[in-house]
């Protein structure tokens, strides 16, 4: 979730003192940054996943699942071998906000072999197995986008005792010890976000209408000590949550790329901007909060209050989004003229990104990104050296949580110029996991590769944000796209490819479903799955990965066509044919267990017609040495071109 500096964290009162020294320093970092790495050249491709787990309890005398605070616990042994340096490790750990969630990506990035593509989903697996040995027999770890029962009373193991009178995030639902407390970053932020918009953080998402779902939908805080200020928030005929575990403690697919240099980082920056919701909608998975079944699929806007320190003020105004949201403005020359958001940014941070040569994009994503206060401060780290040090630029950057995000070089190391793809929820298994990763990545190489144009304008992209969420987005709602994707500088095969299928750019961009989206219409549009096989014809990949291939690219085809459900829609379907579900919209103890139950089933390799088809993919622990000498005599992945 962002930057894990070690030191002392500052209360809000301090915090605030020094936003503007945070700020100034910050941008003087970033500058610096800037001044030394924007002509950083020829750095290969890399990318990899971070999945985000959950650890659940079960007790099947009792038939209950709960969250497991543990990972404060096997944190330390999931890091021995980084920390002691021994190469070659499978998997690097991480904490996130949950003291039940660990972050887990691939030890050492993929690169721009096609067979890489073919590791993704052992790895996957291989993740999982490190963490499962340090389990007991009833515990197990679980790609859970939202905890189905997450701030129900008792839904932790062990049990804790809460009193939200006396607690740092006084939510009514999530106790303190829920967050993780192995660093200070956690619980601080959370604390600090509320002080900053003085009061709780209020979330409403709407309930799912069943037919005996209570109507007008109230819940009654008050034996819960709430002292009115929850009361006075919750809406009626909403699921009410009130601090910011309710979306940090939800779980997500996140991919990140490295870039040949910072140009061709803008470019996938803007690019994969429009795909952000298509993503978000195909990927969704949290249907259930707090209990309850909501009206939407998705996570991204309960996040986006859980993390939202804006004050009434500040909420006041129309064009000062939450911390946690779409993009706001493109980064490329292409971009520019999508650039139609009413952006706000720190005019006198502008002026001195432009007057240390900074062209206008850059410097006005900069800008935006700066007109947040630091939410988090640590004391050691109040006074630093400008010119070595980033941590003030890193401050603001990781507190701003958008769809996107365009990462500059750490100092001092050996890493490019990044973007990172940030809706995706997670998926039950690794199959699905790795088939909505290589997705993307292939996505990154034809958009590079046939230079093609993807960009809508950036209030599209707000509004299919939106849309993204609902209930079954993939099948019934339709999304801008842009029809003709090429591009004066695509090759010819690519532009030959684009008219075949019709398309023309008398409209530049239509409202398609994700179905057209993903797999064409004719005369129309060619689809993303039909032009990655187009550029995968051109290259030379081995037959297991390009079997691996075809059935990730089919589970992407189906979901989009609803030949197969999202995990919403399954989870969904579960939870109404539940003998124990009374169509009110609540799941209790024991939907829970039974869903759980199933979701870990699914995940060991039971099956799942309904949600995977039967997939039967060939991925492998490592490249043969045959593939990767075979490979090598070509360019892979790599994009020539230097963008
Ligand atoms: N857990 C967050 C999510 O579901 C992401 C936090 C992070 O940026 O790592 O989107
Ligand atoms: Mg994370």
């Amino acid at each position: 979730m962002g930057l894990l500096t070690i030191g002392s964290p500052l209360t809000w009162e301090e915090t605030e003192k020094y936003s503007d020294h945070v700020r100034k320093h910050g941008v003087i970092q970033f500058i610096n940054l800037y001044r030394q790495l924007k002509n950083r050249q020829n750095d290969c491709l890399k990318w990899g996943d971070e999945i985000e787990y959950m650890i659940v309890k079960f007790d099947h005398a009792n038939k209950t699942a709960k969250l497991c605070l543990k990972a404060e616990k096997l944190l330390p042994i999931l890091q021995e071998k980084e920390n002691k340096n021994q190469g070659d490790l499978k998997a690097l750990w991480r904490p996130e906000y949950g003291a039940y969630m660990i972050e887990g990506t691939p030890g050492t990035p993929y690169g721009s072999l096609s067979s890489c593509f073919n590791t993704v989903e052992a790895n996957m697996k291989a993740r999982r197995e490190e963490v499962e040995e340090l389990l007991e027999s009833d515990e197990c770890l679980l790609c859970l986008t939202s905890f189905p029962r997450l701030g129900c009373k008792n839904f932790t193991f062990p049990p804790v005792e809460h009193d939200p009178r006396t607690s740092v995030l006084r939510s009514l639902f999530f106790p303190d010890l829920a967050v993780y407390g192995g660093h200070p970053r956690f619980k601080t932020l959370s604390r600090n976000v509320a002080q900053r918009r003085k009061k709780k953080i209020i979330i409403n998402a709407p309930i799912y209408r069943d037919k005996n779902t209570p109507d007008p939908f109230v819940e009654d805080f008050s034996k819960l000590y709430d002292d009115g200020e929850s009361a006075r928030a919750a809406l009626p005929n909403h699921v009410y949550m009130d601090c910011m575990g309710f979306g940090m403690g939800c779980s997500c697919l996140q991919v990140t790329f490295q870039a040949c240099n910072i140009n061709e980082a803008r470019i996938l920056y803007d690019q994969l901007a429009p795909v952000c919701s298509i993503a978000l909608a195909l990927s969704a998975a949290s249907p259930v909060h707090r209990g309850y079944l909501i009206d939407k699929d998705c996570r991204w806007d309960i996040i986006s209050g859980a993390v939202d320190d804006r004050t009434d003020e500040e909420l006041a105004l129309k064009c000062l989004k939450s911390r946690y949201d779409s993009i706001d403005s493109y980064l490329s020359p292409a971009g520019e003229k999508f650039n139609d958001f009413e952006l706000m940014y720190d005019e006198n941070v502008y002026k001195q990104l432009r007057e240390a040569g900074i062209d206008h994009l850059l410097s006005q994503h900069i800008a935006h990104l700066f007109i947040r206060d630091p939410i988090l401060l640590f004391s050691e780290k109040i006074h630093q050296n400008d010119e070595e040090d980033t941590d003030h630029f890193e401050n603001i950057q990781s507190t701003n949580w958008q769809t996107m995000r365009f990462k500059p070089p750490p100092p001092n190391s050996s890493i490019g110029w990044r973007v990172e793809f940030r809706t995706m929820e997670v998926q039950i298994t690794e199959f699905e996991n790795a088939a909505y990763v290589v997705f993307i990545v292939l996505l990154t190489r034809v958009i590079l590769t046939f230079q093609l144009n993807l960009l809508i304008p950036i209030t599209k992209n707000n509004e299919n944000l939106a849309k993204a969420q609902n209930r079954d987005a993939v099948l019934y709602e339709k999304f801008w796209f842009r029809k003709d994707l090429t591009t004066g500088e695509s090759p010819p095969e690519a532009t030959a490819y684009m008219a075949e299928c019709g398309c023309s750019d008398e409209c530049e961009y239509a409202l398609m479903t994700i179905n057209e989206i993903i797999n064409g219409k004719e005369n129309e549009f060619p689809g993303l799955v039909p032009l990655i096989q187009k550029f995968l014809t051109s290259m030379d990949v081995d037959v297991d990965t390009q079997c691996s291939i075809q059935q990730y690219l089919k589970l992407i085809q189906l979901r989009a066509k609803g030949e197969l459900l999202t995990a919403a829609r399954w989870i969904r379907n579960f939870i109404s044919k539940h003998p124990s579900y009374n169509f009110d919209s609540a799941v209790g103890e024991e939907i829970n267990y039974d869903l759980l139950c199933s979701i870990n089933q699914i995940t060991r390799g039971t099956g799942c017609p309904e949600l995977l088809g039967h997939p039967t993919s060939r991925t492998r622990d490592h490249i043969p040495s045959a593939v990767t000498k075979a490979e090598k005599s070509y360019s892979g992945l790599k994009i020539d071109k230097n963008t």
